[in-house]
């Protein structure tokens, strides 16, 4: 592909996915004639309950968890880590106890801790290494009588780092703590065993892995205490209150089943295609730097940081060229703050505002990846010419190399 075509490329999958035409097909009949509400009783409602059923059971098998009730149907992830935090450790009403979370987990997760705070709980923030990775030692060590949730994530949002989830599944369950994962950006790309990996709960998002926005899911493990934070007319078992999203519910489902079918093939041409930006970032671009771990990392997320680089500087001179690509998570972007998951990894100030953040999806091809290897090197030297941070002295390709 030469630049003069400036055909589209889409590098921010981890943002969202597009909705696949099959699982469109799969969700059109429930917003035309199947339009029912599945708590009603006529065939109308009935059809729909069926169909929720249904897509209830494939979101169970994605995750092996074995019984379809375990699904809570939520708005998206976002309402699914407010659940399963606020939920446990509000349960019957208690205003105190301590809460373990990760000091890279995302905003769903932070902010509902920091929220609980404010009513009398206390929060430890487990740190990470420097590839972004939590030390289960930390975990062991972090527990008190009083702890009443864990959560860490599976996969991290901006770097992609894999958590090591069955080792701190293990441990936390061992001392009777509930285990929370955020599995939203994992889904589709890991395979989830919620009882092999030791989860209690565990959030999803449709519109990461092509279902669509609006609809995500809480795995809630049976016997598992937690209070709903939604009430009203006691839907999806009084857990949350809402008349389901059903066609949301039905494109999660068939988005669920098409992951599993497909997780084996996608896996392996996402991660080649990661393994060439890996490799050939540093190597064209001198003082590129990968962050996160160089192979526990999801198959999907190649993410660097640049020094003399202004991250939202090169998000718009890429979008110039057609390439859509992010410095780290969609809801940061606009933020001025550098990122809270890089300044725990131990990043600078100045070198977590130079990150770029390409992430895969199934349709990206060799030739998109080698547009943007064409590209990149021009405009970031073209952003060190005008950065005041850069030092006037040439750099040459491979300098600095890559800090794996
Ligand atoms: N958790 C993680 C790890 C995410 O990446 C996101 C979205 O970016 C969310 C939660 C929130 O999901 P949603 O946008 O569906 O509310």
């Amino acid at each position: 592909m030469t630049s003069q075509l400036r055909k589209r490329v889409y590098f921010d999958h981890s943002a969202t996915s597009a909705v696949l035409p099959e699982i469109l097909g799969a969700m059109e009949p429930f917003f035309l004639e199947r339009y029912g509400n599945p708590s009603s009783i006529h065939e109308f409602g009935r059809e729909a309950k069926t169909a929720l059923d249904d897509a209830r059971q494939k979101v169970a098998n994605l995750i092996c968890a074995s019984d379809p009730s375990e699904i809570v149907f939520t708005s998206g992830g976002t309402e699914s880590d407010n659940l399963a935090v606020k939920g446990v450790a509000m349960y019957k009403g208690k205003m105190k106890g301590h809460i373990i979370a990760s000091k890279v987990e995302h905003h769903a997760v932070l902010e509902p801790c920091e929220f609980l705070k404010r009513f009398g709980f206390e929060v430890t923030y487990l740190p990470v290494s420097s590839e972004g990775l939590v030390d289960p030692g930390d975990l062991e060590h972090a527990i008190r009588n009083d702890t009443v949730l864990v959560s860490v994530m599976m996969a991290n949002n901006e770097t992609g780092t894999i958590q090591p989830i069955k080792e701190l599944g293990k441990i936390a369950q061992g001392r009777g703590i509930p285990f929370h994962t955020d599995a939203v950006q994992a889904a589709g790309k890991l395979p989830i065993d919620v009882k092999g990996q030791n989860i209690d709960l565990l959030s999803l998002s449709g519109h990461k892995f092509h279902g669509p926005k609006g609809v995500g899911v809480l795995y809630v493990k049976k016997g598992t205490k937690i209070e709903p934070i939604l009430l009203g007319g006691g839907q999806e078992r009084g857990l949350r209150s809402s008349t389901v999203n059903v066609a949301g519910a039905v494109g999660m489902g068939k988005a669920a089943e098409i992951a599993m079918r497909d997780m084996d093939a996608t896996c392996q041409k996402m991660k080649s295609l990661r393994d060439k930006l890996i490799s050939e970032v540093p190597k064209s671009v001198p003082r590129a730097y990968l962050n996160g771990h160089a192979t526990k990392r999801l198959v999907n997320n190649a993410h660097f940081r640049f020094d003399f680089i202004e991250g939202e500087g090169l998000i718009l001179q890429l979008d110039f060229k057609g390439i859509a690509a992010s410095t780290g998570s969609a809801c940061s972007t606009g933020s001025l703050e550098p990122s809270h998951v890089l300044l725990a990894m131990g990043v600078t100030h100045q070198q977590a505002h130079g990150s770029l953040r390409l992430t895969l999806g199934r349709e990206n091809t060799e030739e998109e990846v080698d547009y943007l290897l064409e590209v990149l090197p021009g405009v970031v030297s073209k952003l060190r010419e005008i950065s005041p941070f850069n030092e006037t002295r040439p750099m040459g390709p491979g300098e600095g190399g890559c800090s794996v």
